[in-house]
């Protein structure tokens, strides 16, 4: 399946405005959203995920521990929870339902790495966020985003009202 057509491209200039973006978004997230990471190794994914995890701990006074999961790894927070998927080691897509996205979508939000491996069996109104290394020599990361649902391009407008990150 095809992404559809992307709203918004940003590009943050080194990791520390990629943990912006970050605090951005986990502003707007909402128990039941799901966000996807595409992009190749070493684009950003789990700098991102992890940078989102971390805002949701400050607000709370906690320290993220480092991840020790293989496919998921569940976060609780007062707000709701937050899961970390990483489908790169996934075999095959139905693998996902033993996972229970579903379940953590009643109580919490989910940040997917590798969404690709199980693409058929995500719901449609995902956020799609693809990362991509512009050329090998650099800190600069574009993020692309995509969604079928246009409440995501509402949010991450009122959202990012206040930053100046490079838009093209
Ligand atoms: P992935 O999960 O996509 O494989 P990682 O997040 O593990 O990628 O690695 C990204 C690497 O790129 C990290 O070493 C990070 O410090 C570095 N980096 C450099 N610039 C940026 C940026 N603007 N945003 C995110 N990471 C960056």
């Amino acid at each position: 399946r095809q992404l559809p057509a992307s709203f918004l491209t940003l590009e943050t200039s080194g990791e520390t405005e990629t943990g912006q973006l970050a605090d951005d978004i986990a502003m707007i997230l909402k128990a039941g959203d799901v966000v996807c990471l595409s992009g190749d190794l070493g684009a950003g994914k789990s700098t991102f995920a992890r940078a989102l995890i971390r805002t949701f701990a400050a607000d709370v006074g906690l320290e993220v521990p480092s991840p020790t999961f293989t496919l998921v790894q569940t976060y609780e927070f007062p707000r709701f929870d937050l899961s970390h998927f990483d489908l790169y080691r996934l075999e095959e897509p139905e693998e996902l339902e033993e996972l229970g996205l579903e379940d953590l979508l009643e109580t919490g939000a989910a940040l997917i790495e590798w969404p690709e491996r199980a693409e058929s069996l995500l719901p449609r109104d995902a956020l799609w966020i693809q990362i991509v290394q512009p050329d090998e020599e650099t800190d600069n990361r574009r993020f692309v985003f995509h969604s079928e649902n246009p409440d995501w391009q509402q949010r991450i407008e009122q959202t990012l009202g206040v930053r100046d990150f490079l838009e093209n």
